[in-house]
């Protein structure tokens, strides 16, 4: 054991953690808040990088379902990440990559890939030291690429789960080695409110810190979220059962915008506590245009309806990449969204359906896998077309869209994806031919970044402003360039492509307010303050169309 000690000591100065758990259950926003902290410290002018640990055996999130799991969120590198990710990316305005999500699925497979190459020949093999150094090295390995001053890590999932153990235990061996003012613990948990008058509970806050405690992490800084402010006499009683100074309880009551967390955590002097302890130099935050930016979230008075037609209904956060790209451009615009989720499969059973969407001023259809619903997609697409409704189609949605104008416009009433239909006779959409042959599921699919180049003259042009973008993808089928002409020749434009010219990355028509679909994923590079621009223009459509519809 003692050589293993001293294997890990390091010769470089020893980086700033900040580790954050949480507490009594998950969905208390520990993501945001976590993101809001980071916010915070890089507005008083920190370096910072951030990453997220999935204590699930799944190497990533790709094989996950969004309805129970919410949106894979796509990296520029690649990346099928847990959602979590996107809220760093939009509240830092920051690109992350495949290194900033780590799983407990990544650190077994290493592990045991080790051992079978006879790495630990000898040894028996387990969690203490091996996982817990597999997790240390990853952990330490963020800060050797890049060097900030924090390196700040959220560990998903909730204080007491057996899957977090190893991470904890990680945490706890990391501010041992490093010593002390080197590392920080935050500790995002709920207070209940109950009763007539909203009394505000501690007593799962014990416990929580309790659990902490008894595996060694005392935490430096709790965070308390309830419904409203927490008051000073319960920080007090959290101080006293907890042993945290009761000025390092901070208030993290439910707000309007998620955008108003860092203001809320910083005008409590967050950032002073942190510095304090982490021993960093003084600092004050500089908002800059973030007060601007959050406010017009909330400032926003008129009001937008969109509906949103998908597979994934039954849980908003299966988009909810696209719920904030819809949000950033409304906002920006001085509009509040008033997003429906619509059920895709009920427009098959129920063709009178297709009337409501005229109560929308604009529809979206994002992305999905598999044939369920794929039809009443393509008659949604289809009745947005002919009835002029704004119309923006995100990946599956665009596969859908070319596939609907190829049944009802070319006549090639036989038209289909070959994801949906393996014998079909017009395979508009078909596999991509670098997909054939692959049997593997996991990370697999056509993902990340890459260039695309855009067609000028072309509606996307004037959105974009520019011939060459970037953006993320995540698919296995594309639309088949046998079709190109035909499609072409009744008036589909094909106004964006792959570099190297071979997939269509943007189709749109004209005679239309707007109807712009695309291959790729704008919804990920949408943050506040700078909406993604088909999402910009898609919304300014979306608000001349109730408009139009007012007058
Ligand atoms: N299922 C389609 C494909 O794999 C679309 C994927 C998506 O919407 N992300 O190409």
């Amino acid at each position: 054991m003692q050589a293993h000690i001293q294997k890990k000591k390091r010769n470089s100065p020893a980086p700033k953690y900040i580790f954050i758990t949480g507490g009594v259950m998950s969905g208390l926003g520990k993501g945001v808040t976590s993101a809001s902290l980071a916010k915070l410290l890089m507005l008083a002018g920190f370096t910072v990088i951030c990453a997220k640990i999935d204590p699930y055996l799944n190497v990533d999130a790709g094989t996950m379902n969004p309805v129970t799991h919410g949106e894979v969120f796509v990296t520029d590198d690649g990346g099928e990440m847990d959602m979590d990710l996107g809220t760093y990316e939009r509240f830092l305005d920051k690109g992350l990559s495949q290194e900033h999500n780590i799983t407990t699925g990544q650190i077994y497979s290493a592990v045991i890939k080790a051992e079978r190459k006879g790495k630990y020949l000898g040894d028996c093999v387990q969690i203490i030291p091996h996982i817990t150094d597999e997790i240390i090295k990853r952990i330490r390995n963020l800060h050797e690429s890049v060097r900030p001053d924090i390196v700040l890590v959220e560990l998903g999932g909730t204080v007491g789960d057996i899957e977090g153990l190893p991470f904890l235990e990680a945490f706890r061996q990391i501010k041992f080695e490093d010593g002390d003012n080197q590392s920080l613990f935050v500790h995002v948990t709920l207070i209940p409110q109950i009763g007539d008058v909203g009394e505000q509970k501690t007593k799962p806050t014990q416990h929580s810190v309790q659990e902490l405690r008894r595996i060694g992490i005392q935490p430096d800084i709790i965070i308390a979220r309830s419904e409203t402010e927490v008051t000073e006499s319960v920080k007090k009683k959290i101080s006293l059962f907890t042993n945290v100074d009761w000025r390092n309880v901070i208030s993290n009551p439910d707000v309007e915008s998620i955008y108003n967390v860092p203001e809320v955590l910083g005008n409590q002097g967050i950032v002073q506590r942190v510095t304090q302890i982490l021993e960093l130099r003084k600092s004050t935050i500089r908002w800059g245009s973030w007060p601007t930016i959050s406010s017009s979230f909330v400032n926003a008075t008129k009001e937008l309806r969109i509906g949103m037609v998908g597979k994934y209904v039954s849980l908003a956060d299966s988009y909810v990449s696209v719920n904030h790209a819809l949000a950033h451009a409304s906002a920006y615009l001085g509009y509040r969204i008033k997003l429906e989720l619509l059920d895709a499969e009920k427009f098959e059973s129920e063709p009178k359906l297709l009337d409501t969407l005229s109560n929308y001023n604009g529809i979206v259809v994002p992305g999905g896998f598999g044939l369920r619903a794929a039809e009443g997609i393509i008659r949604v697409a289809n009745h947005a077309r002919i009835k002029r409704i704004p119309f923006l189609g995100l990946c599956f949605g665009f596969q859908l869209a070319v596939i609907s104008f190829a049944r009802n416009v070319c006549g090639l009433r036989e038209a289909n994806s070959t994801e949906l239909d393996a014998a079909v006779k017009h395979p508009v959409v078909d596999l991509m031919p670098d997909q054939k042959g692959i049997d593997k599921l996991g990370a697999t699919m056509n993902l990340g970044g890459h260039n695309i180049n855009i067609v000028e003259k072309t509606f996307a042009y004037s959105m974009y402003g520019k011939k060459k973008i970037r953006q993320r993808h995540r698919h296995r089928y594309e639309i088949n360039s046998n079709y190109w002409d035909i499609l072409r020749s009744k008036g589909l434009i094909l106004s964006g492509f792959s570099e190297d010219g071979k997939k269509v990355e943007i189709i749109e028509l004209d005679n239309h307010a707007f109807y712009l679909a695309t291959q790729y994923h704008p919804e990920f590079l949408s943050r506040p303050g700078k909406p993604e621009p088909s999402f910009l223009a898609f919304v300014k459509s979306s608000i001349s169309n109730a408009g139009s519809r007012d007058a």
